[in-house]
């Protein structure tokens, strides 16, 4: 059973031919809502890799919330843990210009009354794995990260989006970051001097050696995720593994972050190695890089067993 603990939100993405100036109003050309936030995407991932994945999240206590609630629900998540917040349904709005870049403003809604006590207790006494992203209040993430692991469930932690803040990571197992997240996690780690906290601790004594980075964050795993090039695997203690790219004609690569954290935690519950795990993860963000839309381009079809292609 995998928990995924986190934000849902609404997308309303509007497409144009340039992004508006200051004061000024433009037509959209194109338009389309669609069922997003961070959690929200990875559960619908880990379900449709054919894990057990139940969001606890909190949405609007409107229709979108009740929306966003069913759709979810018809793509195989598990929704027991989501709850009316009082605040509106969080949203997203997002521009898309017509080469392709975005803007995107998140208004956090019922994401922001998300607390430690959401998480039932007794889904996690049978939780394998819990996974937190970073659209909620970061308390909420540390409070029940701590709770998780007293329970002897794994914690997994996609690092984004990031604030600039120093992360506090001595409750979580795995980590997984885009380059630039993981660059500013090893960043605040040297200067924090992470290396001899974690070595304080007990947990890995003495200082990791260069190019290190799991140890050096403290972790036993960090999994950095490489855009095309596909990601990368660094335990602690051992050398850095390449997980294998796959070679696909992308067409729009938002939410291809939360399908690779989604259906690699997926798999973990399911038993497999690290190293699979990450390969099928891999494959299958790659395909939802094919379709536009985040959760809307995951494939719906995806063979766990399918050739090195997508
Ligand atoms: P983020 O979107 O969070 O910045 P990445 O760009 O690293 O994350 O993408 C996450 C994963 O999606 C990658 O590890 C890879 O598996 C897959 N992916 C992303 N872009 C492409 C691409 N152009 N071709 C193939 N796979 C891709």
């Amino acid at each position: 059973t995998l928990l995924i603990m986190g934000s849902v939100n609404r997308d309303i993405t509007a497409q144009l031919p340039e992004f508006p100036q200051p004061g000024e109003t433009l037509l959209a050309t194109a338009s389309e809502t669609a069922t997003g936030g961070k959690s929200a995407n990875q559960a619908v991932a880990a379900a449709l890799v054919g894990a057990e994945a139940h969001l606890i999240a909190r949405c609007g206590p409107d229709a979108a919330g009740a929306d966003a609630v069913s759709s979810l629900r018809d793509a195989g998540v598990h929704i027991d843990a989501v709850t009316p917040g009082r605040g509106a349904q969080g949203m997203a709005f997002i521009t898309v210009r017509a080469d392709g870049e975005n803007t995107i403003v998140v208004v956090p809604g019922a994401n922001a009354e998300l607390t430690a006590h959401d998480c039932p207790q007794e889904l996690l006494e049978r939780a394998d794995w819990i996974l937190f992203s970073l659209e909620v209040p970061l308390d909420t993430v540390l409070e029940s990260s701590a709770r998780a692991r007293a329970a002897g469930v794994k914690v997994a932690l996609n690092a984004s989006p990031l604030t600039g803040q120093p992360l506090d990571l001595r409750d979580v197992d795995l980590v997984i970051a885009n380059e630039g997240e993981a660059a500013q996690l090893l960043s605040h780690a040297t200067h924090a001097g992470v290396d001899s906290d974690s070595a304080a601790q007990g947990s890995r004594p003495g200082k990791p050696p260069p190019g290190d980075f799991a140890a050096a964050l403290g972790l036993e795993t960090l999994i950095v995720t490489l855009g095309a090039q596909g990601a990368s695997i660094h335990e602690a203690g051992r050398d850095p593994a390449r997980v294998p790219s796959v070679e696909v004609d992308a067409v729009d690569t938002s939410g291809a972050g939360d399908a690779f954290a989604g259906a690699l935690l997926g798999r973990l519950t399911r038993g497999d190695s690290l190293e699979t795990a990450a390969a099928i993860a891999s494959r299958f963000a790659a395909s939802a890089t094919t379709r536009v839309g985040a959760q809307a381009s995951y494939p719906r079809d995806f063979r766990l067993g399918g050739p090195a292609g997508v």
